[in-house]
């Protein structure tokens, strides 16, 4: 595995590849690596890509001022052994310094996806990862990217990026990976102490149980049972951002919750903001 830091490194080295005749697979994250993160990167494999790429970069353009961005866990050496064991080809591991070069002022805004949901209650986020995406994707200039359903409405945004600017890339969404008991894996549970992380539960709980009940009613009154879910979620601690329930491209809100809508919940656990969604089937 090539453990490149500078962009124009990156890039070189994946032009050669692409005129070589190689498929070139990338797979962004923000690193501290878990099992999701290496499901996206089997994914990758899955494409038949000859080359995958994983970038590992905290982009504090997608962070608020009172974000979490100076704590957010770093573990360079450990994601480095975990990329290497995957059959990464290359790991792109830059400094701020070199992404965001003085006076960068060209950012992506995407502006209509992003209104709601995280976009809604983190301003300017969708406009730090859009920005941090199309540069990696001019880098890379991949085949195809892999991202995880984890992050619903960034995937959405993505492909509207990619469809809106034209970037020459397929965009695969690869599922959410739990945790024994349900919980989805994410870099920020490492934040949560024990009690917090047993009251997150109820989040994969209140999503699993919406798709039992679809599958025993078919069609649900949205408000009423959105009350109640989020009463459950009250009840164990949790601090309740948003209980929605969409449709899976445009993100419009629906009022029934029934197969084929996207239903996302995001809270706080002891100050630690989680977010969950499940594809009603
Ligand atoms: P992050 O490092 O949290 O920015 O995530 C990098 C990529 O991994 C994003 O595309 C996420 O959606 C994806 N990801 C994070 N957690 C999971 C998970 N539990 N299952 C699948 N993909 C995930």
């Amino acid at each position: 595995m090539k453990k490149i830091t500078e962009p124009d490194k990156l890039q070189k080295w994946c032009e050669a590849r692409r005129k070589a005749g190689a498929k070139i697979a990338l797979v962004p994250t923000m690193g501290y690596l878990h099992e999701g993160h290496l499901s996206l990167i089997e994914a990758a494999k899955k494409t038949g890509a000859d080359e995958i790429v994983v970038s590992v970069y905290v982009n504090p353009a997608q962070f608020g001022p009172k974000e979490d961005f100076s704590r957010y866990p770093r573990d360079p050496k450990n994601d480095e052994a975990k990329c290497k064991k995957a059959g990464v080809s290359v790991l792109f591991m830059p400094t701020d310094e070199v992404m965001y070069q003085k006076h960068h002022s060209v950012f992506i805004d995407e502006k209509e996806l992003g209104k709601s949901l995280c976009g809604g209650r983190r301003p300017g986020h969708f406009r730090g990862v859009c920005t941090v995406v199309a540069k990696l994707f001019n880098l890379v200039q991949p085949h195809v990217a892999i991202f995880g359903q984890k992050d619903y409405q960034q995937v959405q945004i993505v492909k509207r990026m990619v469809r809106d600017l034209n970037f020459n890339v397929k965009i695969v969404m690869a599922p959410i990976i739990r945790d024994e008991g349900g919980m989805a894996l994410s870099s920020r549970n490492a934040y949560l102490p024990k009690d917090a992380r047993e009251n997150a539960l109820s989040v994969s709980a209140a999503l699993a149980q919406a798709q039992a009940d679809v599958k025993a009613k078919k069609r649900i009154a949205w408000a009423p049972y959105r009350t109640q879910i989020v009463r459950n979620l009250r009840l164990k601690g949790l601090n309740v951002d948003y209980v929605e329930l969409v449709e899976q491209e445009t993100l419009k809100p629906v009022e029934v919750l029934e197969k084929g809508v996207v239903m996302l919940i995001a809270v706080y656990a002891a100050g630690t903001r989680l977010i969950d969604n499940a594809i009603i089937q």
